[in-house]
């Protein structure tokens, strides 16, 4: 039986810009530990795509993700820069319908500043001035972030995958973990073999609350997976609409339910992502995904906290909304052209790749807000890591390294190696 140090679940972005920074400070036998054939098969490649600027972001209750936000961005430009990865200034503009959805704006312009985005790179502006910039937009008013560019998640979590390797991390694909038994050393079983590790850090996606319940924690909190679906403009309307645009969320509880228009890096426009119930994390066509999956997750739900979500009546008639927007495009359409009335069906003719959120939700039958970390004395597990994830995984990663380095589960001696980024600068 292979022993390791460390095992990390997950090669998505966050396992994986885990495993570059451990790479660079330690000479450790480390594994990441994949279930598919490469890295970036699930959320970190099937997302929208855009390196977000964290002026929506209340700092008193998304301030990991806020912060890490503002950090990654100018790691993340260098290393496209470095790489030639594909990072398009799109600038974003997120607008508001009415009197009330302006009051947001302007607590977001504050929200902005407290987050750390300059002041020049923020813009509260009149619908009418939109319309000026943007003549088929049409809003109340909005806020301009010329911060906000569109890239490729999935390229840069193979271009850390390779660094990784290069510095001597294997990556075990093809291996997904069945079972966790813990005694000294964690003993980590798949399909066909095992292997050990001192310590584990759990980066499993839409999975990792499963993965932390194998250790006996966070047993008393559930998931819902939400698949956000995405329709392509055609080329003659590709144009329509310049700058990527957001909507202030119609309900704050559940800001991952407004479809958006979204310039991507490769020039092509989208709009999406809606948010349709699915019953697993990889659900990604059809509704009721295999059987044994469909049943355990509605045994899940009718014994556990999600069912206190599903009492609530506002929450039932979002689903239910969600589910038609994806059985009937013009259902999606009709969303969108709030902001972009000239749109219409015929302009989509393909869809774009849908991607599954998977939200925590607490004991008491609501989304967990922030990030969840959790440890026990040889493993640690990182918990609804959603939107804007894939934006603050470096600066988010090297956070996580320096409390696993305070808490004691690193206790080796580092010995750095040339990195692309400074760790020191990052994890203060
Ligand atoms: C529709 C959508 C749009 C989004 N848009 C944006 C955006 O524009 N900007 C942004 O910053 N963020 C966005 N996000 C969020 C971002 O994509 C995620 O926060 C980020 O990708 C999470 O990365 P991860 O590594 O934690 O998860 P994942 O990428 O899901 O990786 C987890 C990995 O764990 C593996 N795994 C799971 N279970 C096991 C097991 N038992 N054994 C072995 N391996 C296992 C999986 O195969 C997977 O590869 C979006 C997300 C979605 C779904």
């Amino acid at each position: 039986m292979s022993k390791y140090d460390i095992a990390i679940i997950g090669g998505g972005i966050l396992g994986t810009t885990i495993s570059y920074w451990l790479s660079t400070l330690y000479d450790l036998k480390i594994c990441v530990i994949e279930k598919e054939q490469d890295v970036a098969m699930h959320a970190s490649s099937r997302n929208t795509g855009v390196v977000h600027s964290p002026f929506y972001l209340n700092p008193d209750t998304k301030k990991v993700l806020a912060k890490s936000a503002i950090l990654s961005y100018e790691m993340w430009k260098k290393l496209a820069k470095d790489r030639n990865i594909p990072w398009k200034n799109t600038g974003v503009f997120e607008v508001g319908f009415d009197e009330k959805q302006h009051k947001s704006l302007e607590e977001y312009m504050k929200w902005g500043e407290r987050n750390g985005i300059q002041e020049d790179e923020l813009e509260l502006l009149e619908g009418k001035d939109i319309s000026k910039k943007e003549p088929n937009v049409q809003c109340y008013s909005g806020i301009y972030c010329k911060r906000e560019v569109s890239t490729d998640f999935g390229l840069f979590t193979k271009e850390l995958k390779k660094e990784s390797e290069r510095n001597g991390i294997k990556f075990l694909f093809g291996k997904k973990v069945n079972s966790i038994e813990k005694n000294n050393d964690c003993i980590i079983q798949f399909d066909d073999s095992q292997i050990s590790s001192k310590i584990i850090i759990n980066c499993a996606g839409g999975n990792s609350l499963d993965i932390a319940q194998k250790c006996g924690l966070a047993t008393d909190y559930s998931d819902l997976h939400f698949r956000g679906e995405y329709w392509i403009a055609d080329d003659e309307y590709n144009d329509l609409v310049k700058t990527t645009i957001y909507t202030v969320a119609e309900f704050k509880g559940y800001p991952f339910l407004d479809p958006h228009w979204i310039k991507k890096a490769n020039g092509q426009s989208e709009i999406g992502p809606n948010a349709v119930p699915v019953p697993s994390p990889e659900t990604y066509s059809g509704y009721l995904g295999d059987i044994t999956t469909s049943l355990s997750k509605l045994k899940e739900i009718i014994t556990g906290n999600a069912l206190k979500l599903l009492a609530d009546p506002e929450f039932l008639s979002l689903v239910s909304k969600e589910w038609l927007s994806s059985i009937s495009k013009a259902a999606m359409i009709k969303r969108v052209q709030k902001f972009v009335p000239k749109i219409r069906p015929e302009h989509f003719s393909r869809r774009g790749i849908a991607g599954i959120r998977s939200p925590v939700i607490t004991p008491n039958g609501k989304f967990l807000s922030d990030v969840m970390e959790l440890e026990d004395k040889n493993s640690y597990h990182i918990i609804n890591y959603n939107s804007p994830g894939a934006t603050g995984s470096p600066a988010y990663s090297a956070f996580v390294i320096k409390k696993l380095q305070e808490k004691g589960f690193l206790d080796y001696q580092a010995k750095p190696k040339k990195s692309i980024w400074d760790f020191d600068s990052i994890a203060i």
